[in-house]
Parts: structure tokens; C-alpha cells; sequence
């Protein structure tokens, strides 16, 4: 590697001869990816695409990391060891000094592979706990997907996720997979009034660390909660359905336009996240496909028995309304749902969406 000699220079310097306190391998993992940040950088200055063609300001250039964020060290694969409960990490020079040779860590929930490990990733959150990454270089698993389509229409709602519309019958997926309503209503409290105390307490005490650390906790915990939440129900529907349509929302336009507290549900309700999912899992799976219907697309305001509009627009607070075409009562969730599913059965013909293996 070309940044060893750099680095070993820098070692012997006294200056710099803090670099010892730290394995050689996990300085040359860093050097190596400065070295390639610097090269994307120069290769956006050659095609002259280092300035911001809005704002005039530049890009690319690497930034430094601030100590108060998270901290991580990579290493790559063959200087380290993995097993179920341990990991064996580099020494520094200053250890071995020592005869200490052991570098080896406790770890919990690890899962390994038989395949040769690639790198491996140790990160401290803001949150104080440590989190381990193992990169493999493995062949992909394909998961087997289901049978038939499905419509969904994502809901900016404090507990409903979508409804489903799969040809048959209409339902929403919250009735299938209950949403954990009373544990998010909880978390979402404490972090309310942990965020208040906070704001009361003053910079650089050692109480406002405590407090931080537990607002971080708390933000961690929902974040697992909802992150299962959605991979439970993005698995199920993969396995259960092979043709999956949503629709692809331009959620920046929609928080910047909406009022307040719906642009507030709008960016807790993680629509990006939901599709990025169903993405990545339909590419997995065998013969599965994603349709996503366009983002003007107005599936709540067309009645999916005559597919024309009515006069007056359907506003958030319309839940149900009555077609003055074809005078067929509508429930608006399920309405949506419906059309979004009707779509993708014309846009097989009429080409309007991709239906490819997965939208590219
Ligand atoms: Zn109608």
C-alpha cells in the first residue's frame, strides 16, 4: 500500500509519534480512504464539478470528523479473526512492548460466515455502545417471493402504516401486523421531556452529559423499535406478494408544503425507508417486481369504480366520500390503495410505470 511508508514516517517523528499508541493497520484502513476521498475530489476539479452550480460553493472536499460524533476503526479482513462470541483485533506496537498479545474481545449477537471476511468495522454511538460490522464476501442469498399483487398507500398517521389492496379485499396493514403504538407513544414522551431538561441545563455540566446520553438511549430505542417494525412487514409483504406497488412520494415537497404537524407525521412516518426496504428485498427475491407509481400521481383524488375526479378536492380531513359520477362511497384510504393497485395493471401495457425487477 503506497500511505505505509507515509505512515511509518509519521511514526518516527516526534511530533507525531502518537501515532504508535494505535495499530498500523487501522492507520493505514484511514489513509487509504482519505486517499480515496481526495481522488473523487480531484476527479470532480478535472471535469469541473467541484462548484455548486446554485450555490457556488465547493464540493467533495473531505471533512474533518468531529470527536463528538461517532468514533469507528476499520480493519481489514486478514488482520483480524472472528468467532461466534469473539474477535481478535491488531495491537499497537506500545502493547506488544508489553507482552500483550491477546487483543481479543467479547462480543454479543455476532453472526458469523464461513465465507473470507473482507473488513471489519467497530463503532461507538453517541448512545455509548459498541457496534460491530463483519463484511464478507459471500454469494447473495435469493429469497423465495409469494404469489400475486398488492396495492399499497403509505399513511402520514401516528399508527397506521399503509393500506393494502390485494384485488380482493382491502385492509390495512397495522389489523395484520399490530403497530407497537404504546411502546413509540412512550419513548416518543421520554423524549420530549428528556429534550426539555436538557434545553434547561447548563453547557459543559456533568449532569447534562447524563442527560444527553439518555436522550441518545432513547432516540437508539425507537430507532430499533420502528427499524424491526418495518422489516417485519416489508419481509412479509415480499413473501408474500411478487408484484408490490407504492408510490414513489417526493416527501421534501410534501413537509415543506404542509402545515406543521402533518409535515411532522409526514417525516416520522419514514416513507423512504419503507420503499428503500421493499427495494432492496424484491432484488433479493426470485421473480418479485416493485411498480412505483408517479409522484403527482393522484390516487386519493380519482374513484377507482369510474377512474374520473370529482369537482371539490378531497381534503386530509375527508376520510370517506361518495363518487357524484358513479355514486359508489368511498373509504379514502382503501380508495387509494385500490388505484395504486389498478395501476400497475395498465401500466403493464401501457408502459406508464417501470416494472422491471426493481425500479432503477
Ligand atoms: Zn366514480
Amino acid at each position: 500500500m503506497c500511505c505505509t511508508y507515509i505512515i511509518s514516517c509519521l511514526r518516527a517523528q516526534e511530533a507525531t509519534a502518537w501515532l504508535c499508541e494505535c495499530s498500523r493497520d487501522i492507520l493505514q484502513y484511514s489513509a487509504s480512504d482519505l486517499i480515496r476521498a481526495y481522488t473523487n475530489f480531484y476527479r470532480l476539479v478535472k471535469t469541473n464539478r467541484h462548484i455548486h452550480p446554485v450555490t457556488g460553493k465547493l464540493q467533495g472536499l473531505p471533512s474533518y470528523k468531529s470527536k463528538y460524533q461517532e468514533q469507528s476503526i476499520c480493519v481489514q479482513g486478514h488482520n483480524t479473526s472472528v468467532t461466534d462470541s469473539r474477535i481478535r483485533l491488531p495491537l499497537p506496537r506500545a502493547l506488544k512492548e508489553q507482552n500483550i498479545h491477546t487483543g481479543i474481545l467479547k462480543t454479543r449477537g455476532l453472526r458469523t460466515s464461513k465465507d473470507p471476511l473482507t473488513s471489519l468495522t467497530i463503532r461507538l454511538t453517541k448512545a455509548n455502545l459498541y457496534f460491530t460490522t463483519c463484511l464478507f464476501n459471500s454469494q447473495r442469498e435469493i429469497r423465495v417471493s409469494g404469489t400475486g399483487s398488492v396495492g399499497l398507500d403509505l399513511m402520514a398517521h401516528k399508527s397506521e402504516v399503509a393500506a393494502l389492496y390485494d384485488g380482493s379485499m382491502s385492509s390495512l396493514i397495522t389489523d395484520i401486523h399490530p403497530f407497537p403504538k404504546k411502546q413509540v407513544a412512550s419513548l416518543e414522551q421520554r423524549i420530549v421531556n428528556t429534550q426539555r431538561k436538557l434545553s434547561k441545563q447548563s453547557k459543559g455540566s456533568n449532569r447534562r452529559k447524563k442527560t444527553k446520553l439518555r436522550l441518545a438511549r432513547a432516540h437508539y430505542k425507537l430507532r430499533c423499535l420502528l427499524t424491526n417494525y418495518y422489516h417485519h412487514i416489508t419481509t412479509w409483504l415480499v413473501a408474500k406478494y411478487d408484484t408490490i406497488c407504492i408510490e414513489s412520494l417526493n416527501v421534501r415537497n410534501m413537509v415543506s408544503d404542509a402545515i406543521r404537524p402533518i409535515s411532522r407525521l409526514v417525516q416520522n412516518s419514514r416513507f423512504g425507508m419503507i420503499r428503500e426496504m421493499l427495494e432492496y428485498k424484491i432484488l433479493d427475491s426470485n421473480y418479485g417486481k416493485l411498480v412505483l407509481a408517479d409522484p403527482y400521481y393522484p390516487s386519493t383524488q380519482l374513484c377507482s369504480s369510474c377512474g374520473k375526479k370529482p369537482t371539490t378536492k378531497i381534503t386530509l380531513n375527508i376520510r370517506s366520500w361518495t363518487c357524484e359520477h358513479c355514486s359508489v362511497k368511498h373509504s379514502r384510504d382503501d380508495n387509494a390503495a385500490i388505484n395504486i393497485y389498478n395501476l400497475h395493471q395498465q401500466a403493464s401495457e401501457a408502459k406508464l410505470t417501470k416494472c422491471s425487477p426493481y425500479y432503477a
